[in-house]
């Protein structure tokens, strides 16, 4: 049997919303996700990969559609009881149903299992129907360059202490993934662009998700091997944000917050850039030279328009 073979390279709402589209427009496709991990941090003594919780509780029916984040019918008595002690830091929204998610794969990193191999232990609940991998098994940490509010001198806070507890109202000098360096591409990366027939850059943020997965070194030169095409979708549409932050990062790397100015920004394949085709919103016209722009609704509204959407993109990319 030979089944088409779809990359998707994804970060946590906008990656997660998108997979379910590509996964209801292909049933039967064997659909890779490669997924942001600059956001994992670890808190109370606990490992947190949010991006990758999002996409296999989206995936696997067990996400807050409301919030986007987090488990379903949720209740906080251990954040309300770690608060009660004063314990820091009380910013970040732990719930208990995922609390078990963080115990797990805490101790299993500490036993010495690597990160994709936790993710595809948690994955077995789940069962997303996606193979999800992180971008990295080593540690990368997003953090972000902002004027201390008391010194007024910079200081480089973790990536989420800028956006939850900040709101990412700290104007931000620069990004910076620490660790990189030292990271590879985990296993069955390298191999799933080797053998994909189509790869999918999901309307994620550009910056602190699509990007920090192109920063792990050699990961950029596998995915621009892939004897595939590559299609991206847009994150902004009509020059604004979806939801989260991307119009408070994609400045600090002087991209215009524009479905243009991220479609330039990624680049044109036959210029060094990434994008065979790129697709935007209708009324967000975008010229990227080399490059095949389609203009498609891009709300991931409901479940139909999200899969129209992904068969846009797989079309986009000769699938
Ligand atoms: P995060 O890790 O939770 O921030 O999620 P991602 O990086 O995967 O996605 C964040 C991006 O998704 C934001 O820049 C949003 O503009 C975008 N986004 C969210 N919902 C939609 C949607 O319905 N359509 C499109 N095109 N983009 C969306
Ligand atoms: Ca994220």
């Amino acid at each position: 049997m030979c089944f088409v073979q779809i990359v998707v390279l994804a970060g946590g709402t906008g990656g997660a919303r998108f997979l379910r589209g590509v996964r209801a427009a292909e049933p039967g496709a064997e659909i890779t996700a490669v997924v942001n991990t600059g956001d994992d941090v670890t808190m109370h003594g606990l490992r947190i990969c949010p991006d990758l919780d999002t996409v296999v509780y989206t995936l696997g029916g067990g996400i807050d559609e409301e919030r986007g984040w987090g488990r379903a019918g949720e209740s906080w008595t251990v954040k309300e009881e770690l608060a009660a002690y004063g314990a820091d830091p009380d910013w970040f929204g732990l719930g208990d149903r995922d609390l078990a998610t963080h115990l797990i794969r805490t101790r299993m990193l500490d036993a010495g299992y690597p990160l994709s191999a936790v993710t595809a232990a948690l994955a077995d609940r789940w069962q997303p129907g996606v193979t999800v991998l992180p971008m990295s098994d080593q540690r990368v940490e997003t953090h972000v360059v902002v004027d201390d509010p008391e010194t007024g001198r910079p200081r480089a806070i973790h990536f989420q202490e800028w956006w939850v507890r900040h709101r990412a109202a700290l104007d931000a000098s620069a990004f910076v993934q620490v660790g990189v360096d030292a990271a590879r591409p985990a296993p069955g990366v390298v191999e799933a662009f080797a053998t994909a027939d189509a790869v999918l850059v999901a309307p994620s943020n550009p910056v602190v998700s699509i990007g920090t997965i192109l920063g792990v070194p050699g990961l950029r030169e596998a995915l621009l091997a892939t004897p595939a095409r590559i299609a991206g979708v847009s994150p902004i549409v009509g020059g604004a944000v979806v939801r989260g932050m991307a119009d408070r990062c994609l400045p600090v790397l002087d991209i215009e917050v524009s479905a243009e100015g991220v479609g330039r920004h990624y680049g044109a394949r036959s210029d060094g850039g990434l994008l065979d085709a790129w697709l935007v919103a209708p009324g967000d016209p975008a010229d990227v030279a080399g490059v095949d722009v389609r203009q498609v609704p891009l709300l991931m509204s409901d479940p139909e328009t999200t899969a129209a959407l992904a068969r846009a993109a797989l079309d986009a990319a000769g699938v």
